[in-house]
């Protein structure tokens, strides 16, 4: 297992996230996000250290399969809140 800090995401429709970039360097489309999640740790990581894991969600507006930060972690998708990658 492994794990991997999201440092970016990128919406190229206006209402879900289909791109993300990770702490190594990599560049991950969210079907690989949502496959490597079987045996890996995604998650986002706020100035003060706090973490939130992602997990798969579809999403709200338009039911395509895409991935969000926990809700127990908190109430906002955190991933939301990072930059769009480069
Ligand atoms: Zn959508």
């Amino acid at each position: 297992m492994a794990a991997y800090q999201i440092t970016c995401a990128t919406k190229t429709s206006p209402c879900h996230i289909e791109w993300v970039e990770t702490s190594n360097g990599r560049v991950w489309n969210v079907k690989k996000v949502r496959k490597a999640l079987k045996k890996d740790r995604f998650y986002t990581s706020d100035a003060g250290g706090h973490t939130a894991d992602v997990q798969k969600t579809r999403c709200l507006i338009c039911n395509k399969k895409t991935i969000r930060t926990d809700p127990n972690n908190d109430t906002d998708n955190r991933l939301d809140n990072l930059p769009p990658c480069a």
